[in-house]
């Protein structure tokens, strides 16, 4: 990972092997997939479970079968993820249940339906129907399990269509407490007046929205998409903008906590102590319940585990599915680490420093 020409042609090499079915397990499963993944079944899972509870660690687990399109595949995404959400009721070491809904429908419908809805065919109505049925029915079961449920964010492409379901389920289901929760990635500039909508929507009509920020894993294409589509880039014009849209997204919700609730995703260090400084400043309990800080399985385990250690409410995304399966995620991670200031960089570093010290002791 820490040579990005590397990580390119393995994205598109895998891309390809794909594509024929050439077998890619004897690579990516001693390496990524061993970094990243809780394994492939939810049995597995058990394994990383078991290994963050004793530092107070909690898990959410991530069924990330991406590339199972198939109306078979879907099918079964659907059936795994309700199994994942009545897993989470019976398991206190589980935080959130999540899923992706791009994996419950087929890339170009979902595209069509968020970008172009009045242009649907009959047929593609009906597809989208069932869809909807599904998005639906996963928020149902978190709702009858009491159990709180992340809707991933996704690609431009698709996240109207994500952002309109998961506002009717939020005021479906979260009218005793926050169960469904919107994901907003903070890169886009147009998320701050979007979180105030949902929160005057949310006093208007009575119930409790759930939050959870990211920055977002999709800039680069996103940026390339807007270019060839000739709209309007939807990415903050550089970090600096994403740092500030952030941490104004995490304050706001924070300071109106009794209203709704925090799901906080980053590796950045500056963002998890921001939030414990604020969480301090409103003389609010470390360990409130209604605020989680998140990391994913196999990256920047000394803020999870010091933030876990210090009191504060922590869970780790643990992503699970077969490795073929788990790839586009695995790509993401991949892609994430290349660069110098990527996370795994920062904490190799940290590492090596680390281990120095206690030689010399
Ligand atoms: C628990 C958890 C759940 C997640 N769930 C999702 C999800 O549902 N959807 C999703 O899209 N992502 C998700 N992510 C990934 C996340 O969006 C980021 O890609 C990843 O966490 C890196 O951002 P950071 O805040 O950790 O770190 P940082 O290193 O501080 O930030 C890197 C991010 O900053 C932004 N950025 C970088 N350069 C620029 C630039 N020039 N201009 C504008 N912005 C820039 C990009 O978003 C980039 O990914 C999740 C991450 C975690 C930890």
């Amino acid at each position: 990972m820490k040579h990005p020409g590397i990580v390119k042609l393995g994205k598109y090499a895998s891309k390809i092997a794909l594509s024929i079915h050439f077998p890619l397990g004897w690579i990516v499963k001693p390496t990524l997939y061993k970094q990243f993944v809780g394994g492939e079944t939810l049995e597995d899972t058990t394994k990383s479970i078991n290994y963050l509870r004793p530092f107070n660690v909690k898990s959410t687990l991530d069924y990330s079968a991406e590339s199972v399109k198939t109306p078979k595949g879907i099918q079964a995404t659907f059936e795994e993820t309700i199994r994942s959400i009545d897993f989470a009721k019976s398991n206190p070491n589980i935080a959130y249940a999540v899923f992706k809904p791009s994996t419950l429908t087929r890339d170009d419908l979902f595209a069509k339906a968020s970008e172009k809805r009045e242009e649907l065919t009959i047929e593609e109505i009906k597809e989208y129907r069932e869809f909807k049925e599904r998005f639906m029915a996963l928020c149902k079961r978190a709702y009858d399990n009491n159990v709180r449920i992340l809707v991933d964010a996704e690609d431009y492409c698709f996240q109207d269509a994500i952002d309109d379901l998961t506002d009717e389920a939020m005021r479906l289901y979260n009218k005793e407490r926050p169960i469904v929760f919107a994901t907003l990635q903070m890169y886009r500039h147009d998320r701050m007046p979007y979180l105030r909508r949902i929160y005057d929507d949310a006093v208007e009509k009575g119930y409790y929205p759930g939050i959870k920020f990211v920055r977002g894993a999709y800039m680069e294409e996103e940026r390339i998409r807007a270019a060839l589509m000739g709209y309007p880039d939807p990415i903050c014009k550089d970090k600096k903008a994403t740092d500030e849209n952030f941490d104004a997204g995490v304050q706001f919700v924070v300071e109106h906590i009794d209203r709704m609730e925090l799901f906080m995703g980053t590796h950045n260090e500056e963002s998890n102590y921001k939030l414990a400084a604020l969480i301090d400043r409103l003389n609010l309990k470390k360990n409130d319940p209604r605020i989680y800080f998140s990391q994913l399985l196999g990256m920047s385990d000394n803020i999870s585990f010091n933030l876990a250690h210090a009191g504060y409410n922590v869970t780790k995304y643990v992503p699970y599915a077969k490795v073929r399966d788990v790839l586009p995620y695995l790509l993401r991670r991949a892609e994430e680490n290349t660069s110098v200031a990527g996370q795994t960089g920062r904490e190799l570093r940290m590492l090596k420093i680390e281990m120095e010290r206690r030689k010399k002791k």
